[in-house]
């Protein structure tokens, strides 16, 4: 029987950066947080099972029972069904995966599918918005729990960014410099609402993600003067900085002040401006946890996920999307130690699959993605329920116009291949 991270919770509260996740996230996921919020022009078909309304029923099946609950809805379901799993998903759910990647991978791992009617995507919201976008269009896509949110992605919403965006034209006028570039581009991380990639798509923008971020910044200078970066200001930062371009233009954007808290100077001086959004896990990363993994473990390898914190990325020996991660330890030797910084359900994973070299968290506090985590398999067995009896429950539907500029700033990230 494999460990989960809710053993480890209870076993070792002290040791955990949140014993609430080690309830059933019925009990504390209708506190107001993230979730649908992360896009709000999200359609929610009624009727829906708002979070923290699990019905009964399930909330009080016993662990063995949703599996084998689950277990009968697949076979059923056969290949009308794809369930997309997050390398950062709890191990419950992952283990009825029929893919597990990163979010990129994921959105288009579905269309490799023809069968498939449905897509239940165990991520987080940003994740199946992407997935609906790109999925065929008589294909549904449901996120088990709606408030399965992310926290960076609610960082920046449409009323923000389009705030941001008239105060820089204010600043930089709307029109092209005489080499035809632009004054600004934007560009998002993946991890945020189908409306601000359909701001990107309008504004002659683009999506990116860890694995290509930097060949995307190279496209956004090859046609505009500067870029807006949003939500991810470390992301941004480590990819400029690796890219030559100095901190001091490289201004933050903080939406409750006036110019973002900057001068007109400093924006005109700026070449990257970034949001003022983070990922609450990877932000826990320090060079403290460094210094004592490789005082502990001489000789440690030391790799980082980018959303972590400049100074942690600096003293990694690398860095790199969930799939470099990956990759790296692939690639490592038997009796290698190696010292990850990104979540730790990934990491527990890789350690189990490579038992002969030594695999640990950065962090020595469990603290997994909260709102992954909310995808409980409570949650999966009531939405494949749902699909056996002929109701799609929590469906995940991008309206029409804001899929096609989304789709727009997409097409672009998917031509932008990693270096
Ligand atoms: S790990 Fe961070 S960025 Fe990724 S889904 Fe969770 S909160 Fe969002």
């Amino acid at each position: 029987m494999t460990t989960s991270i809710n053993d480890l919770i209870v076993a070792a509260p002290d040791t955990s950066c949140d014993v609430e996740l080690a309830k059933g996230p019925w009990e504390f996921d209708t506190f107001p947080g993230y979730g649908p919020g992360a896009s709000e022009n999200d359609v929610i078909p009624e009727p829906v099972v708002r979070p923290g309304q699990l019905p009964a029923e399930y909330q009080r099946m016993t662990d063995d029972e949703l599996h084998a609950r689950i277990r009968a809805a697949k076979d059923k379901l056969g290949s009308r069904l794809v369930i997309l799993g997050h390398f950062y998903q709890r191990d419950e759910v992952i283990q009825y995966a029929d893919f597990v990647g990163d979010s990129f991978q994921l959105a288009n791992a579905a269309l490799t599918k023809p069968d498939s009617d449905t897509i239940v995507f165990c991520g987080v919201h940003f994740m199946a918005e992407t997935a609906d976008i790109l999925a065929r269009p008589e294909q549904h896509v449901i996120l088990p729990n709606l408030a399965a949110g992310c926290s960076m992605a609610d960082m920046a919403d449409e009323d923000s960014v389009e705030a941001c965006w008239e105060d820089l034209m204010a600043v930089y006028g709307e029109e092209p410099d005489a080499d035809g570039k632009q004054p600004v581009i934007p560009v998002t991380y993946m991890n945020s609402s189908a409306a601000l990639k359909a701001f990107c798509g309008r504004h002659g923008g683009i999506v990116c993600t860890s694995s290509n971020a930097a060949t995307v910044l190279e496209w956004a200078f090859e046609r505009g003067q500067r870029v807006l970066f949003f939500p991810d200001q470390h992301l941004g930062r480590n990819t400029a900085k690796a890219m030559g371009i100095p901190l001091e233009q490289m201004p933050m954007w903080s939406p409750r002040k006036e110019l973002g808290g900057n001068t007109v100077e400093e924006l005109n001086d700026a070449k990257v401006i970034l949001w003022h959004g983070f990922c609450s896990v990877h932000k826990r990363f320090s060079v403290a946890q460094i210094e004592k993994a490789r005082a502990e473990f001489p000789g440690v390898k030391v790799i980082v996920h980018p959303e972590s914190p400049m100074p942690v990325v600096d003293a990694a020996d690398a860095a790199g999307s969930t799939d470099a991660i990956r990759k790296y330890v692939i690639a490592s030797e038997p009796g290698d130690v190696i010292a990850i910084g990104t979540e730790v359900n990934m990491v527990n994973r890789l350690a189990a699959e490579f038992p002969d070299r030594t695999i640990f968290c950065l962090d020595p506090v469990v603290c997994p993605c909260s709102t992954m985590y909310r995808i409980h398999p409570g949650y999966l067995a009531w939405t494949l329920d749902g699909l056996v009896a002929g109701e799609l429950r929590n469906e995940i539907v991008v309206p029409d116009d804001i899929a096609t500029d989304a789709k727009v700033a997409l097409e672009r990230m998917l031509a932008a291949l990693p270096k």
